[in-house]
């Protein structure tokens, strides 16, 4: 096992992952940003290294800072949370050859994975069922795109091939669109992602976003955690998660299981990975694989009693998976509630000082959140400042014990998305259960 791990990452995930390295026996240094002085994982750390000003193309994602933290440090291994680094292939790659071991994929799954045209490729060629749509990137001929938007049929989707955090995608609704949506998308994907590719999806109306959470080793051994329901999003960004997702066949989910814990044996996958699909009328289609830990694992953590983060250190050291698909069990209920700094219904960032925190506790409450009374929410980063993950014996005891949580929770100084969280967890459908992708921003409208 390694005697020293570097964590390239911030926030909550930062602390997630150096609570992991403690009860493992190992040491973890932290880097930071000139905003990120007085983080509580900081404080706490072993070793911290500052690595740059503020803005994070000089601090979190300046790959040669973050390597020479690694080797003043003299660590073996980098973890890289989420977002940031996390999914750059190149950056896995120069870790791999400074002599550190990359807690993740290998680059060329990340690669593979990071262009969803080449990942639902992959997809196609090991089984796993994916949205209808373009075979491969759209091409230059407006007349092919026209002929592939009337045999997709409308309404569809244009999504760009390196897009991600729900940026890079348009809805078009008709054909006389079609062109100016695409050539649009195309200019802003080659801007924001360095790769203008672009592919077409048919747009799902009323789906449900279900994901299957893998582990593989490097012995061959890949298996899969259960699922999350992931749909109440805004703008495509998940803000409630929970483990197993309300009223779907469990045969069902199974078999889309086993699918993915094959697809990962097949292409050698490596570490922690996520496969993303929508669900609509009793069938599931692939949109994208996330090749990293993922904001929402502690629900899966919470029904499987599987560490992830630790699993992912384990599988980078060499180690085999401790467990077989069989002694895989999901109990109970977990919900998650992602705490953020901002307005609760018009959703401004509200970045400050946070004059008061007083997190919620009890049976079955945990938080993730690296926030603290008098903790200034630095604006440069995502807006994320934690998140209440419950779990109880079944969905409607969570979402009891969710309401408790979040009433006891207190923020004071800045603003956060704790009114909205108290108002969905009685909203009569989201109670029900079995919420679209389309819900929250319907119900949003809806009040105003
Ligand atoms: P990202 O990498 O930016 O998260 P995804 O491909 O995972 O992009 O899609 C994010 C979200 O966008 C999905 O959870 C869903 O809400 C919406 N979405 C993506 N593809 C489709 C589609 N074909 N039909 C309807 N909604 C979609």
């Amino acid at each position: 096992m390694f005697k020293k791990i570097l964590i390239a990452n911030r926030g909550e995930i930062a602390l997630r992952i150096q609570r992991a390295c403690r009860e493992m026996g190992i040491q973890a240094v932290v880097v930071y940003s000139e905003a990120d002085r007085d983080a509580k994982y900081v404080k706490l750390a072993d070793e911290a290294v500052c690595i740059g000003p503020a803005p994070s193309q000089k601090s979190y994602l300046h790959m040669p800072a973050i390597i020479s933290a690694a080797e003043v440090t003299d660590a073996e291994a980098i973890h890289p949370g989420y977002g940031f680094l996390s999914e750059n292939a190149d950056f896995a790659e120069r870790v791999e050859k400074s002599g550190f071991a990359f807690i993740g994929p290998r680059p060329e799954s990340i690669r593979l994975m990071g262009d969803k045209v080449s990942a639902k490729d992959a997809m196609v060629k090991a089984g796993v069922p994916t949205v209808p749509g373009s075979v491969g990137e759209l091409p230059d001929d407006p007349k092919e795109i026209i002929r592939m938007g009337r045999e997709t049929g409308y309404p569809v989707i244009i999504k760009a091939a390196g897009g991600g955090g729900g940026r890079g995608m348009r809805v078009v609704h008709a054909e006389a669109a079609l062109l100016h949506a695409v050539e649009t998308t195309k200019a802003e994907a080659g801007a924001a992602f360095n790769n203008p590719a672009v592919y077409m999806e048919k747009y799902l109306q009323n789906p449900r976003h279900i994901e299957i959470q893998v582990l593989a080793d490097q012995h061959g051994h890949a298996v899969w955690l259960g699922e999350r329901d992931c749909s109440m999003q805004r703008r495509h960004q998940k803000i409630i998660e929970e483990a197993p997702a309300p009223g779907i066949p469990r045969k069902v989910i199974e078999k889309i299981g086993e699918r993915c814990a094959a697809a990962c044996r097949k292409i050698n996958y490596r570490g922690a990975g996520t496969f993303e699909f929508l669900y609509e009328n009793g069938e599931f289609f692939f949109i994208e694989m996330n090749t990293r830990v993922q904001v929402e694992h502690p629900v899966t953590e919470l029904v499987t009693g599987i560490d992830i983060v630790q699993q992912q250190i384990r599988i980078a050291a060499g180690e085999e998976l401790p467990f077989t698909q069989k002694q895989i069990t999901q109990r109970g209920h977990a919900i998650e509630c992602r705490i953020n700094a901002e307005d609760p219904f018009k959703f401004t960032p509200s970045p400050g000082r946070i004059t008061m925190w007083h997190p919620p506790g009890g049976p079955g409450v945990r938080v993730d959140s690296h926030a603290y009374s008098n903790y200034f929410v630095p604006s440069n980063y995502d807006s994320m400042i934690g998140k209440i993950i419950v779990h109880a014996d079944t969905r409607d005891q969570a979402l009891a014990r969710m309401r408790s949580a979040l009433s006891e929770m207190l923020v004071e100084g800045i603003q956060t998305n704790i009114p909205l969280h108290r108002q969905l967890m009685s909203d009569a459908a989201f109670v029900e259960g079995g919420t679209s992708i389309h819900y929250l921003e319907g119900w949003l409208a809806a009040r105003k």
